[in-house]
C-alpha cells in the first residue's frame, strides 16, 4: 500500500516547474506509527528517487529557482517536522550517503527544553550544511489558528530568533 502511494505521488511529476515535497516526521521503529518510517525503508525511498533520476534539490534551491522559473523536470525536496533526534541518527546517514539534502522544521522550545526526542542545538550545528537545512517551525509547535495574531507573530519572531542565534540561520521559511 505504502508503495502503490508512494509511486501515485510521483506519476503526477509531469509537469516542468513542478516539485513534490516529502514530509516526514521520526526515521525509526519505536516511534509512533503514523508518524514514523523504519531507516530501512526510508533507505528504499531515497533508492527509488536515485534510480529513477529524480532530482532531489535543497528546498532553498527549489524555492530561488520557483522564483525564476527554472525547476528541473522530477522534482523532489525532502523535509522533516518537529527536529526529532532520529533525524540527526538515522536519516542524516543516508542523506550523506546518497547525496540528498533534506530541510529540518525546529519548533525551537522543545530544542530549548532539551525533550529527548529532539536534537539539540550542538547536534544540529553538527550536521548542518549541504545535507540539511534547519527552518521555523515556530516556538511552542501551537495549533496557529487558535491564536490572535500577535501571538502568531510571536511564536514565528521568536523561533527565528533562536534559530539565528544558535544555527545562523537568515532565510525566513516557515512549516
Ligand atoms: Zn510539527
Amino acid at each position: 500500500m505504502l508503495k502503490f502511494i508512494f509511486l501515485l505521488l510521483f506519476s503526477g511529476v509531469v509537469n516542468a516547474n513542478s516539485c513534490v515535497v516529502l514530509l516526514y516526521h521520526h526515521f525509526a521503529n519505536d516511534t509512533p506509527k503514523s508518524t514514523s518510517i523504519s531507516p530501512e525503508l526510508f533507505e528504499k525511498h531515497l533508492q527509488y528517487l536515485q534510480q529513477n533520476s529524480f532530482k532531489v534539490l535543497p528546498l532553498s534551491t527549489m524555492l530561488n529557482r520557483l522564483k525564476s522559473a527554472t525547476l528541473p523536470d522530477k522534482c523532489v525536496v525532502l523535509t522533516a517536522d518537529d527536529a526529532y533526534i532520529s533525524i540527526a541518527k538515522n536519516a542524516y546517514p543516508l542523506l550523506k550517503k546518497y547525496q540528498m539534502s533534506m530541510a529540518v522544521f525546529v519548533p525551537t522550545d522543545a530544542v530549548e527544553k532539551q525533550y529527548k526526542r529532539y536534537m539539540s542545538w550542538q547536534q544540529m550545528q553538527k550536521i548542518q550544511g549541504e545535507n540539511m537545512e534547519f527552518y521555523n517551525h515556530s516556538l511552542s509547535h501551537p495549533h496557529l489558528l487558535d491564536l490572535d495574531s500577535g501571538q502568531v507573530l510571536d511564536e514565528i519572531k521568536n523561533a527565528q530568533k533562536r534559530l539565528r542565534k544558535h544555527l545562523k540561520v537568515t532565510a525566513k521559511i516557515l512549516a
